[in-house]
């Protein structure tokens, strides 16, 4: 008796998506595997984005062809072609064109969409930017040939990163921030003296504990930004970087479960059987916590997106969860990694500091001292790895807790 070839149905063709398909075709050498991504590029590394913008990577360096199988194993990518509506009942997913595909088993791999405030007037003037997408990119590369200033909405790291990258292309930039220092999700005020240092030193303007009501603009575009203050700055574009949302609203009469993102069990699987979800879209757990987050890391994404491929093509697979807060990235020159529980204050949690003026290392343990629950490290990022480790295990750290306070931890200690 001939055997049902499987159809695997994937929205999105970014780290989860792919991870995914990579992951099905591994155990399923038969089924059919169709990625459907609405944007026009192939899939990419999304967080090399910014280098679109000052001219340090073409399109070519950021691909993923070379990185995964994908183009030799027969998985299916289609670009162009966003996703209008899932139905469940009927297992079909109905793509703009109008066409509709049938699937067995769906993944649903969307990512996350820039939020963009509601309350800030002039958002749809020309010279206005999000940064997501390659097309983003280029579109801000553009504009910036012209504009001599950019006024940048929010203090997050997505933000930080496009305002360097226009830096690095000559424009005068100011980072507009709402709460009383950059970075607010990451580390606590008091932490961010080599980064605020590090933004000084490199041209950037920062107005912290400032709002932009209205962005200003004439039949050129943006000609500047109005403050709450009253105060007027002239500028020719403005990027807002506010944080981001699950990319949900195509599966609204959809019936599966939505409550931030869509709502996995630990097999990644949604309300609904034979529908998973993975990655930016997805809500998982953090471990340390036990809460329920949506991260927007690239490398959970990817992890995630494994885990789900696998268990879509029958191998049982656990996601042992993310933390809710973990970057290793850099800030003008300045590398810096931030783990678990950083924000401490008003809490009991056990805290210890080492600053020099060049580094910068927070050590974060449970009120009762016997387990590392976060780290922050600025400056100097060796043996980080070590770190998440001990986090994510949740180990004792006993007889090693000097060693880690005083950061004489090593490689040998995990070989005992
Ligand atoms: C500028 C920038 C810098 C970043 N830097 C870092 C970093 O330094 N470190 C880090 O860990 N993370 C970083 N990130 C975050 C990281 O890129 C994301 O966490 C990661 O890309 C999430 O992967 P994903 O597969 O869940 O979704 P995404 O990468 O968002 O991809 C979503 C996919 O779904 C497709 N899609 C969406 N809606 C539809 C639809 N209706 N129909 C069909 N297709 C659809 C899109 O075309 C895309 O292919 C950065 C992100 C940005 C934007």
């Amino acid at each position: 008796m001939a055997v049902k070839q499987m159809q695997y149905v994937v929205i999105g063709a970014s780290a989860a998506g792919m991870a995914a398909a990579e992951a099905i075709r591994k155990l399923d050498s038969q089924g059919s595997i169709i990625v459907l991504s609405e944007e026009q590029d192939m899939p990419y590394f999304r967080p090399m984005v910014p280098f679109i913008i000052n001219g340090k990577k073409k399109f070519p360096e950021m691909m993923l062809i070379g990185q995964g199988p994908y183009q030799g194993a027969n998985i299916g990518v289609r670009l162009d072609s966003r996703v209008k509506a899932v139905n469940t009942a009927e297992q079909k997913v109905s793509i703009k064109s109008g066409e509709e595909l049938l699937y067995d088993k769906l993944l649903v791999a969307t990512g996350s969409l820039p939020n963009i405030p509601s309350d800030i007037k002039g958002v749809e003037a020309e010279g206005v930017f999000v940064l997501r997408t390659i097309a983003d990119a280029r579109a801000i590369a553009r504009r910036a040939e012209t504009a001599r200033h950019a006024v940048m909405l929010g203090g997050g790291l997505l933000n930080l990163k496009a305002a360097f990258a226009l830096l690095e292309r000559g424009l005068d930039v100011t980072l507009i921030v709402k709460s009383p220092n950059v970075l607010s999700r990451l580390m606590e005020p008091d932490d961010t003296v080599l980064i605020r240092e590090a933004l000084n030193k490199a041209g950037m303007k920062l107005m912290t504990g400032s709002n932009v009501t209205q962005i200003l603009s004439d039949s050129t575009g943006v000609i500047g930004v109005l403050l709450e203050s009253g105060r007027e700055i002239a500028c020719q574009m403005v990027c807002i970087g506010k944080g981001i949302r699950a990319n949900v609203e195509f599966l609204d009469k959809s019936g599966i479960l939505v409550d931030q993102g869509v709502v996995v069990d630990k097999f990644t699987r949604s309300n609904i059987q034979n529908v998973f979800a993975a990655g930016d879209v997805a809500v998982t757990f953090d471990p340390i916590t036990g809460e329920r987050i949506v991260t927007g890391l690239w490398t959970n994404a990817a992890e995630m997106g494994n885990c789900a491929g696998r268990n879509m093509a029958g191998q049982p697979s656990i996601y042992s969860g993310t933390f809710g807060i973990l970057n290793a990235t850099q800030v003008a020159d300045e590398p810096f990694v931030s783990m678990g529980i950083v924000h401490t204050k008003g809490t009991d949690y056990e805290t210890h500091i080492r600053a020099t003026p060049k580094t910068y290392r927070k050590l974060v343990f449970t009120p009762d001292g016997t387990r590392l629950v976060g780290a922050l490290f600025i400056g100097d990022i060796s043996k980080a790895g070590l770190y998440r480790y001990i986090i994510r295990e949740r180990m004792p750290v006993k007889d090693i807790k000097s060693d880690i306070v005083n950061h004489r931890l090593h490689y040998g200690y995990f070989l005992r």
